[in-house]
């Protein structure tokens, strides 16, 4: 029976947009909501790749939670792992940054974990080819992009230089796309006259993708359309292809026909698949919940789980009618799921309607002033989808001052290509580098 004194305990699994728009949703409600989350800060993911690339900066795109929820008086956040859930007990496990293990009881607990990158089993690629899902990873790939113009300055040979100088992204969906497109321009515009032995506009971006297409989610117009533009920027594009192993110097790839080639690149960078955290995993198996191959947890219409009216799954890890993983999807069923929460305090005793998607379409950023946007029956490309690109960035990114610095930001890169973002030092891990295949000492069976 619920305790009339102590407010209803709703905890709230991660700080992304589904948790963060489930905490909005609970702000004028007589309840008690903690947020947990393994990061401090909430981040943008769209525009991760605009961090990498040097045109934002870390604090532009990632915004502490404490500072987006502190007029929320009902809501705390705690910076801590979620390891597992006891459904029986209602409690979820902990693990704070030092180790400790914490229990965090709950009424209602709402999920919103997102996704994680996956190497579809080939795990060993990630030293190779860092993927793109937070904000080290976009610091990691920004030192890398910069450091293989560094490297290939100092270059000894044609063939050393010519790998540091090639790019090659794995994944054609937005995120490939965004990142081949910015190093072209870093190569062409950005870099333009700052070293003395190569020309930086040389460096080659090889996109490799599995389909017939680039962003093949945006429908086949619009797909061609940035498969042109692409072209145009001087992008090779591999469509049909499967990445089959990649190492410190390159990558092999298969073609359709089964033809097996090597393409040099001394910088892979990986935008292919997402699998759930293992929380999910854990939670599912508590709960008796399905998931799909890549672990997305199964709802029902009211994003609840089968058997756990308390229990609600939002956002990318939720699996419901194969909504894509996209910000819209986690903002809306979050907010769904906080409200649910408030109807349910509230004593509202009409049933309330199943979770409906509402489609605003997506967008993505191929080149300064060049972007493709599909909202309903209405496809933008080239300027105009630009500015529809920058118009939706703008309303969606968390907070006045994330706003107007971004604002600012794209007004310099937009007018001068500069990018002021391109602080990075060399990493420990650089040194010893690993020689060439074909450089290789024979082992001793050999
Ligand atoms: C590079 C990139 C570009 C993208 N571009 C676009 C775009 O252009 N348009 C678009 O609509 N969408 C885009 N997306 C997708 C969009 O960002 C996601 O759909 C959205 O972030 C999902 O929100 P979420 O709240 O479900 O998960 P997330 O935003 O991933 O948030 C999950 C949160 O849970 C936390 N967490 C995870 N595990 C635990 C745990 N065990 N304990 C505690 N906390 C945990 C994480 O730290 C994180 O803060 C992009 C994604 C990426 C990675």
């Amino acid at each position: 029976m619920q305790d009339h004194v102590t407010p209803r305990r709703v905890v709230i699994l991660g700080g992304g947009f589904a948790g963060l728009f489930a905490a909005r949703a609970l702000r004028r409600s007589p309840v008690s909501v903690t947020v947990v989350d393994r990061r401090a800060h909430h981040l943008f993911q769209p525009l991760l790749y605009q961090c990498a690339s040097g045109i934002l900066s870390e604090g532009q795109i990632a915004q502490p939670l404490r500072d987006i929820l502190r007029r929320h008086h009902n809501v705390r956040c705690l910076l801590a792992e979620a390891t597992d859930v006891d459904v029986q007990a209602r409690l979820v496990h902990l693990r704070l940054p030092d180790g400790r293990a914490m229990e965090l009881p709950y009424d209602d607990l709402i999920v919103g974990v997102g996704m994680r990158q996956s190497y579809f089993g080939h795990d060993e690629f990630a030293a190779h080819a860092p993927g793109m899902k937070t904000l080290n990873d976009a610091l990691d790939i920004r030192r890398r992009i910069y450091q293989a113009f560094e490297m290939a300055e100092t270059a000894t040979s044609a063939r050393e230089r010519q790998q540091w100088l090639t790019f090659a992204l794995v994944g054609g969906g937005p995120t490939g796309v965004e990142l081949a497109g910015q190093i072209r321009e870093i190569a062409g515009h950005t870099l333009e006259r700052e070293f003395r032995t190569i020309d930086s506009a040389e460096a080659r971006v090889l996109l490799f993708e599995g389909s017939d297409e680039v962003l093949g989610a945006f429908g086949r117009p619009l797909a061609e359309r940035a498969a042109r533009t692409l072209r145009g920027l001087g992008v090779e594009l591999h469509l049909g292809t499967r990445v089959t192993d990649i190492d410190a110097h390159g990558l092999m790839v298969r073609h359709k026909d089964g033809a097996v080639t090597r393409y040099e690149a001394r910088t892979v960078l990986w935008t292919a698949g997402v699998e759930a955290p293992p929380v999910a995993t854990a939670l599912a198996r508590a709960t008796g919940a399905t998931q799909d191959r890549a672990g997305r947890i199964a709802v029902e219409p009211d994003l609840t789980l089968p058997g756990h009216p308390e229990i609600r799954v939002t956002g990318d890890v939720m699996s419901l009618n194969k909504l894509p993983g996209l910000a819209e999807v986690a903002m809306q069923s979050g907010a769904y799921a906080g409200r649910s929460v408030r109807h349910a305090v509230e004593g509202r005793t009409k049933k309330q309607k199943p979770f409906k998607y509402v489609d605003l379409g997506s967008a993505a950023y191929i080149s300064r002033g060049r972007a493709v946007l599909k909202t309903g029956p209405l496809h933008l490309s080239g300027f105009l989808g630009w500015l529809a690109w920058l118009f939706i960035h703008v309303a969606f990114l968390t907070g006045f001052r994330s706003r107007l610095g971004a604002v600012l930001s794209w007004s310099v890169a937009f007018a001068t290509n500069a990018r002021r973002e391109r602080a990075f030092a060399m990493s420990d891990a650089d040194a010893p580098a690993e020689p060439a295949p074909e450089q290789k000492a024979p082992s001793p069976s050999a």
